[in-house]
This record gives structure tokens, C-alpha cells and sequence, in this order.
């Protein structure tokens, strides 16, 4: 084993696994290096999504990490925000901004209490966030977003699917789960087996890419 795969190793066995709730603590610290997920560019499911023109008005990155996505947003010339827990990943996120020439607004904020943030938005870009509630938080989050996105406006999905072994890593999560939580006040657009690229071996999750309306 090389160097570089030994901290890999120590990488993931420091990942919460599924059956431990991850705490913004964990979060924090773990932007102290570079997380299995920041992978330096976005995901290639949203950067297929803005090519298409499937993002359009305002846009909120939710659970931004470093920002990746909220800046593919607006590189496509579309009026962008990232919020994020962990104040060490919106420091990297608006550096991020500033040298690439990119107007983004980056703000440390709960996304349990999107509400709260008196904004709407006419597309919601989720990626890695979903996967990380536990179930009672995860209900607390669709609330959240409901109040948060506009009528007719999207929620685009991309999580950790349960087809993907191993225990590594976030929660898994089903199809069956992904219509449960989006019900009342939803219309489930679409969930396409999709992928997560990572920064572990082998590079990439199975994943769940999920289109879901505010009605
Ligand atoms: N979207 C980013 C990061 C995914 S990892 C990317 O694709 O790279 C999940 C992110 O959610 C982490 O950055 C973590 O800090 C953030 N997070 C976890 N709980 C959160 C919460 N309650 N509110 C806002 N962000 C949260």
C-alpha cells in the first residue's frame, strides 16, 4: 500500500457510516482536509442537468460543501446561492468564487431552517445533503425546502443509493424512500439511476438523481 492509498483508507474509516448520525461537528472538521466528496468540479449528473437548461431562475445550492454547483449555476449565467453548515466549506466556496470571477452568494446557514430564510427559489440543487438526515430531520428538511422553493419550481436530487454496497460512507437510500418523502405538495418528476463521483476507490457511488415540482 502506497502513501497515497493508506490515507485514503484513514480517510474512509473516519467517515460516519450509516448507523451514526453525522453532527455539524463532523462536518467541520472534515473540511480540514479534503473530503471523500469535493471532488473539485461538479458533479457530472448536474453539469449533464445545466447543460440540458434544466436549472433556470434563481437557484440554491443546499448543503453546498464548497461550492461546485451553486458556481456551475452560475456560470450558466443563472443568479446563484450556496448555503452550508460548516463554515470552513463557505470560506473555500467564496475563495472559489472570487477566483474564478463568479458573483455567488455564500452563507453559513442550517438547512433544517430554510424557512426561516424568507427566500424562495425557482430550482433547488441537492447534492450529498439529502443522504445525510437521519429520518426524523429528513422530514423537517422537506418541509424546509417546500417553504423555500417556489410553485412549480424543482428539486434536483442526487444521493447515495441503496444498490451501492458497503457501509462506507452516507445512508443509503431507496427509491421507495425518495417518493415517500416528497408527497403532499409534490410531484415526483422522475428518479434515474445515476452516479456520485468520489475521491475514493473506485471514484464513484451509485447513486439516485431525483426531479421532484413544488406544486
Ligand atoms: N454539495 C457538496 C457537499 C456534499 S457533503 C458537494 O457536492 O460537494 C454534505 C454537505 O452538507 C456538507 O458540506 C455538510 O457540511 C452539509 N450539511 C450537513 N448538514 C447540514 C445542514 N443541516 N444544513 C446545511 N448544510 C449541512
Amino acid at each position: 500500500m502506497d502513501d497515497e492509498e493508506r490515507r485514503a483508507l484513514e480517510q474512509r474509516e473516519r467517515l460516519p457510516g450509516p448507523l451514526r448520525p453525522r453532527r455539524p461537528a463532523d462536518f467541520d472538521e472534515m473540511y480540514t482536509d479534503v473530503p471523500p466528496w469535493d471532488i473539485g468540479r461538479p458533479q457530472s449528473e448536474f453539469v449533464a442537468l445545466a447543460d440540458a437548461g434544466a436549472l433556470r431562475g434563481r437557484v440554491l445550492d443546499v448543503g453546498c460543501g464548497t461550492g461546485e454547483h451553486a458556481l456551475l449555476a452560475a456560470e450558466h449565467g443563472l443568479d446563484a446561492t450556496g448555503i452550508d453548515l460548516a463554515a470552513a466549506a463557505i470560506d473555500q466556496a467564496r475563495a472559489k468564487a472570487q477566483a474564478r470571477g463568479l458573483d455567488v452568494r455564500f452563507e453559513i446557514y442550517n438547512a433544517l431552517e430554510l424557512a426561516a430564510f424568507g427566500e424562495q427559489f425557482d430550482t433547488v440543487l441537492d447534492s450529498g445533503l439529502f443522504h445525510v438526515f437521519e429520518d426524523d430531520d429528513r422530514a423537517r428538511f422537506v418541509r424546509a425546502l417546500h417553504a423555500t422553493i417556489a410553485p412549480d419550481g424543482r428539486y434536483h436530487l442526487l444521493c447515495f443509493s441503496d444498490l451501492q454496497p458497503g457501509d462506507w460512507g452516507p445512508r443509503r437510500v431507496s427509491r421507495d424512500e425518495i417518493r415517500a418523502s416528497f408527497t403532499e405538495g409534490w410531484r415526483v418528476e422522475s428518479i434515474d439511476a445515476a452516479v456520485f463521483d468520489v475521491r475514493l476507490d473506485p471514484g464513484r457511488a451509485l447513486a439516485w438523481l431525483a426531479v421532484v415540482t413544488r406544486v
